[in-house]
């Protein structure tokens, strides 16, 4: 597969303060863009941001045959543009594409077409202490038909912002009891987009109800799987634990960098089921140290409160290992430290 690339006459960057720029809104000056057609992908073209033109009877418009990804590019301190783990991402999204009945994009060409794209757009990585380029591939199902089937035509695309830094006050968080935000052989697990859309009506009555978040649970509403649109870990005494993988969880990448980050630093870490009466019988006991989520916007967002039912469960100021954890792994990621693994591709 080819890439092609055309250039912006003039970047918008001029008029643009990359470091206070409101999240999502703002695109880079380029965009990948990619058909599937005839049953193959086409060439990868490199081009100026630009609208799309789509017939009101595109697919994904009807039935959400929709998949994405997301992802960060920071500046080391040597200047040079750094992408964290982004194997891991398209893997992933190869597993949501096989989930959603799409074609899965070819692991190469996306590494290829991702780093030119970083590249030509690197002015915009802001170098600012938490601030970023956020990432977004996606494929959607371009078919012009309202026939329920899956599409045969898809387009690939890439687009990308600049992200200020990502302040996260303390979360208040209840438990979901009534709502599920994934189902045992549903679609948890693919990172698509009805799983957000159906996530927005209870997670707004939470906030009218004064929350944060939710925390979702499983379909008997007795097990936690997720804080919202991160993954869920909980210190207890002086293990971090969190729920393990069960289909119904999407499998995030700072989770899984976390759980090895945190072994590396001498913490136990226990992936298990884990029911809220455990949860609330060691919050009892006094066990329950901190509660955090974890995923690529805020990679560590940390709760000062459960509510289930009403039970209020108020967790402990210090928030140690959140703090060193995140720390830790903002570290990594910009290349202020080292690190024991190989997560960095710097370029
Ligand atoms: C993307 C996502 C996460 C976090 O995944 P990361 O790879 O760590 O960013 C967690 N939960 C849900 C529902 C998600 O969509």
């Amino acid at each position: 597969m080819n890439i092609v690339v055309s250039k912006v006459e003039e970047s918008r960057i001029k008029d643009i303060d990359i470091n206070d720029v409101e999240f999502g809104k703002v695109p880079t000056d380029h965009m990948i863009e990619c058909d599937f057609v005839d049953g193959k992908w086409g060439n990868v073209q490199i081009k100026p941001f630009h609208n799309f033109s789509l017939s009101p009877l595109t697919m994904s418009l009807h039935y959400g045959q929709t998949i994405f990804e997301g992802m960060k590019a920071y500046k080391s301190p040597k200047g040079e543009s750094l992408l964290f783990r982004p194997l891991e991402n398209i893997k992933r999204m190869n597993l949501s594409a096989q989930r959603m009945n799409m074609p899965i994009f070819p692991e190469k060409t996306f590494m290829e077409a991702l780093k030119k794209l970083v590249d030509l757009d690197k002015k915009w990585i802001p170098s600012k202490e938490g601030s970023s380029m956020y990432i977004r591939p996606s494929i959607i199902a371009t078919d012009e038909t309202i026939v329920a089937r899956p599409s045969f035509n898809y387009k690939f695309f890439i687009v990308c912002f600049p992200v200020g830094l990502y302040y996260s006050s303390k979360l208040k968080v209840k438990i979901e009891t009534e709502y599920c935000r994934a189902a045992t052989g549903g679609v948890g697990e693919a990172k698509c987009g009805g799983n957000y859309g159906g996530s927005f009506h209870p997670v707004t009555s939470a906030a009218n109800k004064g929350y944060n978040q939710v925390i979702w649970t499983d379909e008997s509403h007795q097990f936690l799987e997720e804080a919202g649109t991160m993954n869920l870990m909980f210190r207890i005494k002086d293990a971090l634990v969190t729920p393990k993988l069960n289909g119904r969880i999407l499998k995030g990448i700072t989770r899984k960098s976390i759980l090895q980050l945190a072994q590396h630093l001498g913490i136990q870490t226990i992936e298990k089921e884990l029911s809220i009466k455990e949860i609330v019988q060691e919050y009892k006991d006094g066990n329950l140290k901190e509660a955090f989520g974890v995923g690529t916007a805020a990679i560590v967002s940390i709760i000062e409160q459960i509510d289930y039912q009403d039970i209020e469960m108020k967790l402990p100021e210090s928030s140690e290992y959140a703090n060193l954890i995140k720390e830790k792994l903002y570290n990594i990621q910009t290349q202020k430290e080292e690190g024991p693994f190989k997560w960095v591709e710097s370029f």
